[in-house]
């Protein structure tokens, strides 16, 4: 089949990887100049297939209002929200009852597993390095934050997901750099959960599709689908300064084997179009009749340098971490580290809360005192395209011709391969590896 992929972030390349694989004739479209320029350019990096929860869960609403004056706030709540974010949030609040947050656990964590499965086979069969690294730290400070983990311990235990509890010094054995000064109650190890860094990986995946005779159009923005069997799609060349492109165009990110020039729109017709465009695919499946509750809930992370000094080796981190008190995960990627984390609803990408970048500097300084050369930091925001209940939306999309891969929120990285086999094996009538029931967008429409 001659198929359109509209995105070429994590979900987009590993999509089009996976039908170029299955022998179909793939093009993708992508508004940037290069793959991974947008939510999957500098995310934390970790992928933890116990750690994948839906945000909406039993307490949650607690817990956010808890946070709104909190100076080191996980979650932020901008003043200025969307005339999206109401109808979004009162959906999230219905998601979070016991029953509803258990059966999205359920469905995310058996992607997740699909998923990093996945991910393992591919990179043994390409032989792909990306800055990988095992083994995932929860650190709990507080005993009131260890009271909280048990039944999360319990879960992982039910999934069969492998981790040890260990005080602190079992810690600072699993991590040598960790800060002596800073208290630590505990910490979860995941030592089968891994870091690894989802661009770099994205890049790879573009190169590999590609040479499976993938097409990749940069700079090419999809304004419009006409569904039907053989859908069309309204597309237009554009050179990265062209202002109706939406997010940030960044000239120095861009690929160089890619010369723009703006061209006239033009329509072309194919046999299936699959949207992994996050949040730029409401606005395309709006005028199909299709309302999609995705909103975009930003993050950070500051990238920095690790300082090597031969009588200090372990000044950094050896792999990641998570920060259960702040939900601020601290990654080692090759010789840098990345701190993540925030949550912030409504605001935009464009404006950096200084409160939620001070937050991620604290707990790095907490943790890794000095180890990184702050100097040379380089902070970020990205938008988790989010979907009020949790999983992403996989498959058919109802409209014909017209597929789905979107609303992966906080663990795109984590779900991406995965889902983009889930939705080779729907194009293709395979029977999906998993039981992929509640991931279909029925369950979206009420
Ligand atoms: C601070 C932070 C930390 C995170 N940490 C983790 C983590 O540790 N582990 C994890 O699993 N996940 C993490 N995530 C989430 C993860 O980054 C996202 O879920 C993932 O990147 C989403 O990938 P995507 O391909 O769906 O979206 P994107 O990467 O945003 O890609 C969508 C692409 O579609 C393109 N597009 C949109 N509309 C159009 C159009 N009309 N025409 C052409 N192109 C279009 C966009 O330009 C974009 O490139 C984190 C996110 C944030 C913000």
């Amino acid at each position: 089949m001659r198929i359109a992929v509209v995105g070429a972030g994590i979900v987009g390349v590993t999509t089009a990887w996976e039908l170029a694989a299955d022998g179909h004739e793939v093009t993708v479209f992508e508004r940037h100049g290069s793959a991974a320029a947008e939510t999957s350019f500098a995310n934390a990096g970790i992928v933890a297939p116990g750690y994948v929860t839906p945000w909406a869960a039993p307490g949650m609403t607690a817990k956010v209002l808890g946070h709104l004056l909190a100076a080191h706030a996980p979650v932020r709540v901008s003043p200025r929200l969307s005339a999206a974010a109401l109808p979004w949030l009162w959906r999230w609040w219905r998601a979070c009852s016991a029953r509803t947050y258990q059966a999205n656990r359920t469905r995310m964590q058996r992607l997740a597993l699909f998923s990093r499965d996945r991910l393992h086979a591919i990179t043994r069969e390409l032989g792909l390095e990306y800055e990988r690294s095992e083994g995932v730290l929860v650190l709990l400070r507080r005993p009131r934050d260890l009271a909280a983990a048990q039944p999360g311990l319990a879960l992982l235990g039910e999934l069969g997901v492998a981790y040890e509890l260990l005080d602190s010094a079992g810690c600072r054995r699993v991590e040598p750099g960790l800060n002596a000064d800073t208290p630590l109650q505990a910490g979860i190890h995941l030592p089968r959960d891994e870091v690894a860094n989802c661009r770099q990986f994205a890049l790879l995946m573009r190169a590999r599709a590609e040479r499976l005779g993938a097409r990749f159009r940069f700079h090419t923005p999809v304004h419009a689908i006409r569904p039907g069997r053989a859908p069309v799609l309204s597309h237009q060349h554009l050179p990265p300064e062209e202002p109706s492109i939406a997010g940030r165009a960044d000239p120095a990110r861009d690929d160089p084997d890619t010369v723009p020039m703006t061209g006239a729109p033009v329509e072309e017709v194919f046999d299936g179009v699959v949207l992994c465009a996050a949040l730029g695919a409401p606005a395309l499946l709006r005028p199909l009749g299709l309302r999609l509750p995705l909103l975009a809930v930003h993050g950070y992370s500051v990238t920095a340098p690790l300082r090597h000094l031969e009588q200090f080796p372990d000044l950094g981190p050896r792999s990641g971490l998570m920060d259960e008190r702040y939900k601020v995960a601290i990654t080692r990627l090759g010789n840098r580290v990345r701190v993540a984390g925030s949550a912030e609803i409504g605001g935009s990408l464009a404006a950096h809360n200084p409160g939620a970048i001070a937050t991620l500097y604290k707990v790095l300084a907490d943790w890794f005192p000095g180890a990184a050369r702050l100097n040379q930091a380089q902070p970020w925001k990205g938008a988790r395209p989010m979907l009020p209940d949790g999983p992403p939306v996989l498959g058919a999309s109802g409209i014909a011709g017209v597929w789905l891969n979107l609303g992966h929120g906080s663990s795109g990285w984590a779900l991406a391969c995965g889902s983009a086999r889930v939705l080779a094996d729907a194009i293709a009538g395979h029977e999906p590896a998993i039981d992929i029931e509640g991931l279909d967008v029925a369950r979206l429409r009420c």
